[in-house]
This record gives C-alpha cells, sequence and structure tokens, in this order.
C-alpha cells in the first residue's frame, strides 16, 4: 500500500514535516505525495488533522493519480 492525498486536504503541510522519506512535496498549488518515495508506513494519516484528507491505495491503483 501507499499513501495519497485527496481534495479533502486543508494544506496545512502538516504530513511533510512527518513523513521520514522526504515524500511529500508542495506541487501546483497542492500537497501531492511521490509514490515512488512513499513506503506505506502511515505516518502521515497520523498527524494529519483531517479525517480521509490521506488514504491508502493499493499501487497499482495509483498509476493514474498524480504523482
Ligand atoms: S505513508 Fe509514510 S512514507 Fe508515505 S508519505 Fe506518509 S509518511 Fe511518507
Ligand atoms: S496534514 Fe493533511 S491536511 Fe495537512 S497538508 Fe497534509 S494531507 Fe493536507
Amino acid at each position: 500500500m501507499i499513501y495519497v492525498i485527496t481534495e479533502k486536504c486543508i494544506e496545512c503541510g502538516c504530513c511533510g514535516l512527518y513523513c521520514k522519506q522526504h515524500g511529500i512535496s508542495f506541487v501546483d498549488d497542492s500537497y501531492i505525495i511521490h509514490k515512488e518515495l512513499c513506503d506505506g508506513c502511515g505516518t502521515c494519516v497520523e498527524y494529519c488533522p483531517i479525517d480521509d484528507a490521506i488514504v491508502a491505495v493499493h499501487a497499482q491503483d495509483s498509476q493514474s493519480l498524480k504523482s
């Protein structure tokens, strides 16, 4: 599993501070998780204040998602 950021994100930036993989960036006015860096640890979800702003997906289902 990897994680992706959804449209519920309020762009607080908290998740990016705690990703040990440095896999979260602010790009084109929104936060994204770089799927090639995400190891599925789930730390970002623990620190995100918004329900469902970060969700787990199967890696193969992420191909159509913005990386
Ligand atoms: S699941 Fe872990 S590695 Fe992936 S983006 Fe979140 S904190 Fe980073
Ligand atoms: S912690 Fe949650 S709300 Fe804040 S930038 Fe990350 S995904 Fe968005």
